[in-house]
């Protein structure tokens, strides 16, 4: 399969002619090359962005919104064939990507589209001064949009669909290891009616495709999802611009589980928030933190479970893992097994890369459960991102709290128990940007979205999203 950069509603090879590989996960083989993208080829898509964007933030808002609408439509009737490219690219189970990624990319363009009619701005009657002041909320620009592998299509369109709803013109990146979904988008666009140049897509490496976006000194906002280290050496390259940012880095997030809550729906719920994607989301429970009085029976009830959970072929409806996305990724996450045999953790389920007959070159992994008895250690303090979580025991809502609250991360938190003032006083105190009580990863739209400390910087979703792609202007009036 060969990827090609959309511009200006076409798709063109890179200007270099210059190409990368693209790995199914599944079983290890090259199945397609991706533009191995520069600053030129971000200059051409800037042009065409800025060529379309008179025309397109003029666009009446009922016009923005059915063409979004369309789209939104579109990927939903083209959702076997997208959910199966999403698998084959990042070696997630298609189950997932049927009813999980692609719905949500659609849901992403049809609930911009329509809370972009509904985005009101303020007005203030200066009273006994005869003025009135209004607030114009215009779109910026040309806008960054910048994402990961581990939910591409679902992340890609999470950002680029507010930047369209608010009349922005967009050049966005997804991943280079997950470029294919992103890249079936450019024919769904074109199909909506999306004017040529509204949004350009652009393939290859951070350090030179996502860098030259980055840089791009008319490019004034960037929208980035991604690790937290090159969240930071974003914002130090933007700072001299004085660019708007939004950044949703990583996470390490707790999982509190008390004696009181609902035993079975935290026990299956605490797989899947474990496991999902193949621990792969940014909002998976990686530290388990279990109440003294129930740790010993969550501990072999967890494990039990766990050990049922199928790894394999993600195109078989059973499979509950598929493949982690990438070599250097699976190797990763196995160096922090190492890092846990050094620092003496209990491995008490997995820890084992797997052979699975059939997709033998394939990137798989058991799902490994580690028993720690310190937060200190590297897996309970770094993000792994992989299917790997640590459990632990704690005595009191404040030790609890505490360990929840000691990484340098913050992004979500989840809190399992049936104690109404227990959860108004640690869900006040919990340092999060979001915060699940007896549930994970259910999600509203209307919502913000992001996280505190190094998780990173801004929200996302609902009316924030339109706030982030649109400058706003105070115009005093007198009379
Ligand atoms: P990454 O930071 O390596 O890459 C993310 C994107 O940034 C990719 O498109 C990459 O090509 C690009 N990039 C890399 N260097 C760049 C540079 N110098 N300039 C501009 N762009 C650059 O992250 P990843 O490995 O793709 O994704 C995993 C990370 O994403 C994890 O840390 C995970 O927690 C995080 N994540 C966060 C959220 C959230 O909402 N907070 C959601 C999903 C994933």
């Amino acid at each position: 399969m060969k990827i090609q950069n959309y511009i200006n509603g076409e798709f063109i090879n890179p200007l270099n002619d210059q190409w990368l590989d693209n790995y199914n996960p599944a079983n290890g083989q090259v199945y397609g090359s991706i533009p191995n993208s520069t600053k030129a080829d971000v200059e051409l898509a800037y042009n065409s962005a800025k060529n379309a964007f008179n025309q397109w933030s003029n666009t009446t808002l009922e016009e923005r919104s059915r063409i979004l609408i369309k789209i939104s439509e579109l990927l939903e009737s083209n959702l076997e064939k997208l959910a199966k490219a999403e698998s084959k690219d990042n070696g997630k189970p298609v189950a997932l990507a049927k009813s999980v990624d692609i719905p949500r990319a659609a849901s992403n363009f049809r609930f911009f589209a329509n809370a972009i009619t509904q985005f009101a701005s303020e007005s203030h009657d200066s009273t006994g001064q005869n003025a009135i002041n209004y607030t114009l909320r215009q779109p910026i620009g040309i806008v960054g949009c910048i994402s990961p592998w581990n939910l591409p299509l679902y992340l890609f369109t999470w950002k680029i669909a507010p930047a369209l709803a608010a009349g922005n013109c967009v050049i966005a990146k997804p991943s280079e290891v997950t470029p294919v979904t992103a890249f079936l988008l450019g024919d769904i666009c074109n199909e909506a009616g999306l004017p040529k140049g509204v949004m350009n897509i652009i393939h290859g490496l951070g350090t030179s495709a996502g860098q030259a976006i980055v840089e791009h000194p008319d490019i004034k906002a960037i929208s980035f999802t991604g690790g937290t280290s090159t969240g930071a050496h974003i914002a130090r390259t933007a700072a001299p611009m004085f660019k708007k940012l939004s950044l949703e880095l990583g996470g390490k997030n707790p999982n509190i589980i008390f004696g009181d809550c609902d035993y079975e729906n935290m026990l299956d719920t605490t797989v899947r928030s474990s496991f999902a994607n193949q621990g792969q989301i940014c909002l998976c429970g990686s530290r388990i933190l279990v109440e003294s009085s129930i740790y010993e029976q969550f501990k072999a009830d967890f494990v039990a479970k766990v050990k049922n959970l199928k790894v394999g072929d993600p195109s078989d409806p059973n499979t509950n893992l598929g493949a982690l996305v990438s070599k250097p990724h699976l190797e990763k996450v196995l160096g922090y097994i190492d890092k846990a045999k050094d620092e003496n953790a209990t491995i008490l389920s997995g820890g084992n890369q797997l052979s699975i007959p059939n997709f033998e070159g394939g990137y798989y992994m058991e799902p490994t459960v580690i028993e720690v008895s310190s937060n200190d250690c590297n897996i309970n303090q770094e993000e792994i991102f992989g299917p790997v979580v640590s459990i632990m025991p704690f005595d009191s809502e404040e030790q609890a709290l505490s360990l929840a609250n000691s990484t340098k991360y913050g992004l979500s938190a989840t809190l399992w128990t049936n104690n109404l003032k227990r959860t108004l006083r640690m869900s006040k105190r919990l340092e999060a940007g979001i915060v699940w009580v007896n549930t994970w990863m259910m999600r509203d739209l209307r919502t913000p979205f992001g996280g505190m400390k190094d998780s990173g910087v801004g929200r996302e979703g609902g009316f924030e999203a339109l706030r982030f792609f649109t400058e706003p202007k105070n115009i005093c009036l007198k009379y």
